[in-house]
């Protein structure tokens, strides 16, 4: 496939209800998205950045041009006979990993149109529905969270995550505990903690939480393997792996026993799925993250986490968990046993709403060959 145009958008929606993590809150949702044309078809993809580089380095700016300067000039023009062909393309290019991936998904989203293959298939997945779990932001009082976690069990979400901070941590698992029973739970820290708190996850041992995720620094897997050595419960390592190498140190440490996959993350599907396949070798479990995504990362997100070794409930959830109008249709939308159905169809299996992704631009540029 020969990648004639490039479209580049920043988008902005409004959030359902803020979104508290350690990092900070937010209301709204800035991200980019990306619009591949070639041979009468178009691909989509999403750059799930924010306006401030809080989760990693990058942001709407940093993606805009490095996307501008220097990945979409490689790409324009350039036939493209497979979208694991992309990577080696942009190697050299240091880092920036979700502006490669939101390219690259545009690109995975072209090639199974082409072949008029679900994208699930083109990268191995073999569920026909994902189970879903909801991740859950610092709420201004545990009864605030209490009401949360009822609302969204009501709606039949399979696993809570709470989002913890020092102050904010093992009381609020044993409140949520003590109202809700065995269900599902786990934690996630966004590196808030260093080595020495380690006594406040030793705590959390008692409660049989699933995974504490991403505890400690987010580049490290040293102080995560000294923390795991101390508890009962699988430390899961999402900041610190960027890279499928960066999953077999932390495996071969012991920093973790769990890993949460990210496409964007990692720099793209190609690489999140070369990690699904070392994670399942080694016999580690995965689990398929969000960042906050609209639809269309989404649908990426949903076929990816259709591979056999996610075998946690992600936290890729209905289009209403975050937005009031999701820019795909159908939205995404839970069954009633707590999945969500992979699509059959070609491609993202979603049908991308123009009129609301331009009611929701902020800013966009179209790059030719
Ligand atoms: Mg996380």
């Amino acid at each position: 496939m020969k990648i004639a145009w490039a479209e580049v958008r920043q988008v902005e929606l409004p959030l359902v209800f803020p979104f508290e993590t350690s990092f900070g809150r937010q209301d709204t949702h800035s991200c980019l998205l990306i619009r591949l044309g070639t041979d009468g078809l178009e691909g989509w993809g999403e750059v799930p950045v924010e306006t401030a580089p809080l989760y990693n380095e990058e942001t709407t700016g940093t993606a805009w041009h490095i996307l501008e300067r220097f990945i979409l000039p490689l790409l324009l023009g350039r036939e493209i006979a497979h979208p694991q062909d992309f990577p080696p393309l942009v190697r050299h290019l240091r880092r920036h990993h979700m502006a490669k991936a939101g390219v690259e998904a545009a690109l995975w989203d072209l090639y199974s149109q082409q072949r008029e293959i679900p994208l699930a298939k083109a990268l191995g997945g073999t569920r026909q529905a994902i189970e879903a779990g909801v991740s859950l932001g610092i709420e201004p009082s545990v009864d605030a969270l209490l009401a949360r976690v009822t609302d969204f069990l009501r709606r039949g979400y399979l696993r809570i995550k709470i989002k913890i901070k020092p102050g904010w941590d093992v009381q609020v698992v044993r409140e949520v505990r003590r109202a809700f029973g065995a269900i599902r739970l786990q934690v996630d820290a966004n590196s808030a903690f260093t080595l020495e708190q380690a006594d406040v996850f030793r705590a959390m041992d008692e409660y049989d939480l699933l995974l504490i995720e991403q505890p400690l620094g987010e580049d490290d897997i040293v102080d995560h393997a000294a923390l795991q050595a101390q508890l009962r419960t699988p430390i899961c390592l999402d900041e610190s792996i960027v890279s499928p190498d960066d999953a077999r140190k932390a495996i071969q440490l012991g920093s973790c026993r769990v890993i949460n996959i990210k496409a964007a993350r990692l720099s793209g599907l190609s690489a999140a799925v070369a990690t699904h396949d070392l994670c399942q070798q080694r016999g580690i479990p995965v689990w398929c993250g969000g960042l906050l995504e609209t639809g269309v990362g989404r649908a990426a997100n949903l076929a990816l986490a259709s591979l056999p070794n996610f075998r946690l409930p992600g936290d890729v959830s209905a289009s209403d968990r975050y937005y009031h109008e999701d820019l795909i249709d159908p939205p995404v939308t839970l069954n009633r046993d707590g999945t969500i159905t992979v699509p059959a169809s070609p491609g993202l299996g979603f049908r991308v709403a123009l009129d609301r992704v331009e009611k929701h631009t902020v800013r966009k540029a179209t790059f030719k060959s």
